[in-house]
Order: structure tokens, then C-alpha cells, then sequence
């Protein structure tokens, strides 16, 4: 089977693919030949416990054997048990289980106009969304979009990090902010200090609902739970997604006492699956145990990177990491050396290795890392 060949043949055309993964174990991939990859991608931070992690593994095979998905027509164990684990770690008030990011940010879109009954959102510049009709709408890249023209209307967007920029977008009918507290695919973007808590007062000055969209920064990746929890905010309503459940779809709204929707206003086919909200219980408590470290590991990654001769800056929160570099081709270099990295954006090389990533598994990262980007590797 030439994977490659028949990739294009059957694929619709979205995804540039390089290597085929078939297996891995912890932090460690394996490609069709066997090759070994130390894995700082974690599947785009869906990875959060490393891959074939025993306890989720167990977990998902022991529901898989009873029951998958009884439906949102019934009550579901698993799904009122996560529910409760996600209330409790956020201080939010109630949740919607969906699918995945894009779907965790249409519920939202659609929640604060239904609250709110105002049809205006201010998201960022620069800002990632998802790629469905209305989360593509809030996002920002124009690229995305221009072919599917007509998007949802009602969205404006701020300069990020510019508090005066946001003042000025907000008017008598917007209903919320929607924001990445960390911009991911943007080239992980960290605002400056105490700029989160000045948009979190703006919105309650103005009256409009705070949505933080923690699909990439959330489940423990910053080094809290939340990264919402660093400058201890109180949005209204909270997104997460990819790293919740290790791998298995799911995409969950939370949002604050009193934001509520009526029966019929929305709904999911699998949303709230028992097999999803099983693996993302036991993916939580491994989580739990692992997000102590998260700081400390993700320090270690960045110093290694702040020395090396082609890394122009450093940016990232624990094990959210962004470097930017002089010149753009370092993803394939790293391959071939057995590291897989992504980049995001042009000049940016991002890193969302599982957080159970071991000390040893770092230090022979940045030996991949420093043979091809301290200009004296092979390839120079
Ligand atoms: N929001 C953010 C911040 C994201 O990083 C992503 C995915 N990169 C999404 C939304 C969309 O998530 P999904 O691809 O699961 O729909």
C-alpha cells in the first residue's frame, strides 16, 4: 500500500502529511519502518498523558466493552461524573459536552447571544477559532476564510494584548469577548502580565460576558488546570477540547451560574459519550498528578531553546512552547533526527509534547533541537 499515493487519491485535500505514525508508547512515536520520534506535537495537544497511557487504556477498553454511546435520551454515569469534576476544577456552574474545540465554540457563540439576546462578539487579531462556519468566523486569519464567504456576521475583531483596541470594539450590542488567553496557532502568543485581568474588568465595566476559548491553553498544559487560573479570572464561559480525554473526541462548554439554554435550543448526536467522558476522568486524575511538573519541564525546553544560535525568542507557559526562528525549515530537520515539532505559523516552532514528558526524553530533545538550530548540524 503506498500510504502516500493513496492519501491524496482518497483524502480530500486539507492536511499536508509527512510521516505515518502507527504506535507509541509515553512520549515516544513510531513511524511504518519502526523509526522512533520523541513526539513534542502530542497529537496538536490532544496527547496529554502520552500515548497508550495504561490507565486510560484500561479505562476506555473496560467502557468500550459495556457501553459507548446510550445517548443524550438517557442518563449517563460517566458524563454527570465528569460534569461534576469539570464544575468543581473551574468554578463554573454547569456543561455541554460536544465533540471537539469547534463545536465547544459554536455552543458557546450560541449561548451568549441566546443569554444575552445581543448579536455582537469581539474576538481577536490573530486569533484561532476552529474552522466550522462560526468558530471560523471569530477567527481571525483571513486566509481561512475568504472562500466560504458568507460567515456568520456579528464579529469584530481587537488587537490582542491592547486593552484601548478592545474598548473600542465593545458597543450597545456586543455580547461577549471571545479570546485565547495564550494565542496557539498564532505562534503561541502570551499576553503581557495582568493584561488578562484588564480585559476581565472591561468586560464586567461594560457589561459583556468573558468566553475564554482554552482548547489549546487548558487541561493542565499551562501548568494549571485552567490557565484562566494563573491571574485568577472569572470568565463566563470556559472552552476546552484537545488534551481533555488523551486522543478521544470531545469538546466541552462550560459556562456560569445563570447562562442556561432551554430544551431544543441545542444539542449533540455524541456529544457526552460514556467512552469520552470515561477517558477524560481517568485522563484528569493522571493529569492531576502529572501538572505539578508542568512549570518545571516546560523551563527546561525553553532554556535549552534561548541559547540556540537560530532561535530568535522564546515564548510559551509550561508545556505550551513557541520558539521563532531565523529561517523556516527546521520541522523536516527534525524529523529526519527523530524529533517531531510543529510549526504553526511561519518562523514558529511550536511544542505540545504530552506532560508526562520525562526529564531524560527532554534533554535528547535538545540535542535534536541544538543540531539543527544551532547552525553547526549536518545540514549546514
Ligand atoms: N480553538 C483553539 C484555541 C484551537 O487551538 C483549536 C484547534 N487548534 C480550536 C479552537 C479548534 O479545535 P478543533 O480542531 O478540535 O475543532
Amino acid at each position: 500500500m503506498d500510504i502516500k499515493k493513496e492519501s491524496s487519491q482518497y483524502l480530500l485535500n486539507t492536511y499536508k502529511k509527512s510521516i505515518c505514525l502507527e504506535s507509541g508508547k509515553g512520549c515516544i512515536v513510531y513511524d511504518l519502518e519502526g523509526k522512533g520520534y520523541i513526539d513534542l506535537i502530542g497529537g496538536i495537544a490532544t496527547c496529554s498523558v502520552g500515548h497508550a497511557n495504561p490507565a486510560v487504556v484500561k479505562a476506555i477498553s473496560s467502557q468500550a466493552n459495556s457501553i459507548i454511546n446510550p445517548s443524550n435520551l438517557f442518563y449517563s454515569k460517566p458524563q454527570i461524573q465528569l460534569a461534576k469534576k469539570l464544575v468543581s476544577l473551574s468554578s463554573l456552574d454547569k456543561c455541554f459536552f460536544s465533540n471537539s474545540g469547534s463545536e465547544a465554540i459554536e455552543t458557546a457563540i450560541k449561548l451568549v447571544r441566546k443569554v444575552t439576546k445581543k448579536k455582537q462578539i469581539v474576538a481577536m487579531k490573530n486569533g484561532f477559532h476552529g474552522r466550522t462556519l462560526g468558530s471560523l468566523s471569530a477567527t481571525w486569519t483571513k486566509k481561512y476564510k475568504k472562500s466560504f464567504e458568507p460567515l456568520i456576521p456579528g464579529f469584530k475583531h481587537a488587537d490582542f494584548g491592547d486593552i484601548v483596541s478592545l474598548k473600542k470594539k465593545l458597543g450597545p450590542d456586543t455580547a461577549g469577548v471571545l479570546m485565547e488567553p495564550i494565542q496557539g496557532e498564532a505562534g503561541v502568543i502570551v499576553p503581557s502580565p495582568g493584561y488578562l485581568k484588564e480585559v476581565q474588568e472591561t468586560c464586567n465595566e461594560y457589561g459583556v460576558l468573558l468566553i475564554l476559548d482554552e482548547i489549546q491553553t487548558g487541561c493542565g498544559r499551562t501548568g494549571k488546570f485552567f490557565c484562566f487560573q494563573h491571574e485568577g479570572l472569572k470568565p463566563d464561559i470556559v472552552t476546552i477540547a484537545k488534551g481533555l480525554a488523551n486522543g478521544i473526541p470531545i469538546g466541552v462548554t462550560l459556562a456560569a451560574k445563570g447562562l442556561d439554554f432551554e430544551p431544543g435550543d441545542h444539542g449533540s448526536t455524541f456529544g457526552g459519550n460514556n467512552l469520552s467522558c470515561t477517558a477524560a476522568l481517568v485522563t484528569i486524575s493522571v493529569i492531576e498528578k502529572v501538572m505539578p511538573q508542568v512549570e518545571a519541564k516546560g523551563k527546561k525546553i525553553m532554556s535549552g531553546l534561548e541559547v540556540m544560535e537560530k532561535v530568535k525568542e522564546v515564548r510559551g507557559k509550561g508545556l505550551m512552547i513557541g520558539a521563532a526562528t531565523v529561517g523556516n525549515d527546521y520541522v523536516e530537520k527534525c524529523a529526519v533526527k527523530g524529533l517531531l515539532v510543529n510549526s504553526p505559523h511561519p518562523g514558529v516552532l511550536r511544542m505540545l509534547p504530552p506532560l508526562t514528558i520525562t526529564n531524560k526524553e527532554i534533554d535528547d530533545a535538545i540535542l535534536i533541537l541544538k543540531q539543527v538550530l544551532n547552525g553547526n548540524g549536518i545540514y549546514d
